[in-house]
């Protein structure tokens, strides 16, 4: 069985949990961006945006490379 157990604030749109961006603390280095292995994340106007969410498969990779901790995934996945 798989939970999605509460980390911090709620993300999700349109049935999806979503890596979080705070833009006061993001720089635009586009770590996140780089790292991510679906591209779920992309870069417009210079500032990261979940571009295909529907690819975001919640691995927590570019939360990981974010050196600002401007990304984070809220929700972490456990199985039991
Ligand atoms: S959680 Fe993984 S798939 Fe989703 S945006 Fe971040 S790096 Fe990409
Ligand atoms: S890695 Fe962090 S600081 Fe760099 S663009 Fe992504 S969210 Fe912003």
């Amino acid at each position: 069985m798989v939970q999605w157990l509460w980390k911090g604030d709620q993300s999700i749109m349109d049935g999806w949990a979503l890596p979080d961006i705070d833009m006061s603390r993001c720089t635009g280095c586009g770590a996140c961006v780089t790292n991510c292995p679906t591209r779920a994340v992309g870069m417009v106007a210079q500032r990261p945006r979940i571009v295909r969410p529907a690819d975001c498969t919640y691995c927590t990779d570019c939360e990981v490379a974010c050196p600002e901790g401007a990304i984070i995934c809220t929700f972490v996945v456990a199985w039991g």
